[in-house]
């Protein structure tokens, strides 16, 4: 089984500037459609926790610093000193956990949840 295919489909909708790009959006059509051209190429489309910390942790070092405004897009971390840009730190953590999520599915130990 091959697991290399990934997606986070539970943006914060709570977010008023997000919501509505987020509401002009059909999440059920782009996850069916997601999950189609996955099985077609071999692939498995992989869901994560909305309330997974991905902007929270550094994806140098693993330090979690808590919650930041959205409008916080770059951040240093305390203690590695790595300077981040939000959105490709998160993309790295997601990534990250994605891979720990396909080792647990592929040796049947999923379960684990954030
Ligand atoms: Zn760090």
């Amino acid at each position: 089984m091959d697991l290399g295919f990934l997606c986070s489909i539970f943006p914060k909708v709570r977010n008023q500037k997000l919501a509505k790009s987020i509401s002009d959006v059909s999440w059920t059509s782009l996850v069916s459609k997601l999950r189609y051209k996955a099985a077609r190429y071999g692939k498995e489309v992989i869901s994560i926790s909305r309330w997974f910390p991905s902007s929270q942790i550094c994806s140098d070092c693993g330090h979690k610093d808590g919650k930041k405004p959205l409008h916080v897009r770059e951040r240093i971390c305390p203690v590695c000193l790595s300077h981040h840009d939000r959105d490709v730190n998160a993309a790295k953590n997601i990534l990250a956990y994605t891979r720990v999520l396909a080792i647990q599915i592929q040796t049947g130990t999923a379960g684990i949840a954030w």
